[in-house]
């Protein structure tokens, strides 16, 4: 293994920047079916204003209405922070996959899967529904300086890798190796960078139980260089990428980045994947 306390290491320290925390109320403007698996709902609204998120994996909270009422409750801003005038609402944490500031719209993709509020909220989206936007409430700028970079995710990680490669400079190179369950869920990805896309199937196995994400990149050959890598699947498949890019393919641990972005059988969870 490389011993990277004795690499030279430049500067490509990953950035941490904070926004004021917002909380904004915008309504959807269309729905679209991007793949039998992802849902793209397009939010619009006068409070967009403002709206800030330069990280390509920024997150915000999505704040769901009261299925049964229709209700949606948003706290106020309060000296120590949010302050709630009632029980928290449901939300879930999403990327906001492309902010439009002259159109006043904010693109976010949603992954289909068998149940959750956040999911049957954005396939029943029509229209006029209207829903909370909390954040970004900090960015994670990652340089663009690296011999090459490696992205790997799932489904709900499209988004944030769609903003990497569109960030990316020409003559970047970038390896990704994105899991869907089919060829029918591979999207296009727009970039100036030079691209080895690999995609990965699951073919019917469920979401988190297929090895096939690991399998692949255990046989992918990488480039050789210094690499920032960039994981975002479900929790125990981030864990076991992040072990083997560690352990096996000389990832150097202070560039990269494993989150679970969500957890097999447990509702709203994040894991900042570290050592
Ligand atoms: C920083 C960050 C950014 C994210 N960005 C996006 C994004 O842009 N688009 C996106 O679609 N998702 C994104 N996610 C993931 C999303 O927040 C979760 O998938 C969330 O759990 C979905 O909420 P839900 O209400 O549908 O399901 P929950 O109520 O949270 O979960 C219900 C059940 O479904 C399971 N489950 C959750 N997600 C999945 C899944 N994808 N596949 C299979 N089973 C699942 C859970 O384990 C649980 O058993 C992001 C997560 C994080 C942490």
């Amino acid at each position: 293994m490389t011993d990277f306390s004795t690499a030279p290491q430049p500067d490509r320290l990953p950035r941490r920047v904070r926004h004021d925390l917002r909380f904004r109320q915008l309504s959807v403007k269309s729905v679209q079916r991007v793949t039998p698996h992802l849902l793209r709902v397009v939010l619009t609204g006068d409070e967009l204003e403002g709206f800030h998120s330069p990280g390509f994996d920024d997150h915000a909270k999505l704040f769901f209405p009261d299925p049964a009422t229709g209700r949606l409750t948003l706290p106020t801003m309060g000296p120590e922070g949010p302050v709630w005038p009632e029980g928290r609402p449901t939300m879930r944490d999403y990327t906001p996959r492309r902010h439009d500031a002259a159109a006043k719209t904010l693109e976010i993709d949603f992954a289909l899967h068998e149940a959750g509020p956040a999911t049957q909220w954005a396939e029943n989206a029509k229209p006029g529904d209207r829903i909370g936007v909390g954040g970004p409430r900090g960015s994670f700028i990652v340089p663009t300086e690296f011999d090459w970079h490696l992205l790997i995710g799932d489904d709900t990680a499209l988004p944030a890798i769609s903003r990497r490669l569109a960030e990316l400079p020409a003559g970047a190179r970038v390896v990704v190796l994105a899991e869907v369950d089919g060829p029918e869920d591979e999207i296009p990805f727009e970039t100036r960078a030079a691209l080895t896309l690999v995609w990965v199937h699951r073919r019917g196995v469920s979401a988190g139980l297929s090895p096939m994400l690991l399998e692949t990149l255990k046989k992918q050959a990488l480039p050789e260089g210094d690499y920032h890598a960039w994981v975002g699947c479900e929790t125990g498949v981030a864990k076991a990428v992040r072990a083997h890019l560690v352990g096996e393919r000389g990832a150097n641990p202070k560039w990269i980045r494993a989150s679970g972005y969500w957890r097999r059988g447990t509702a709203a969870t994040h894991d900042a994947i570290e050592d």
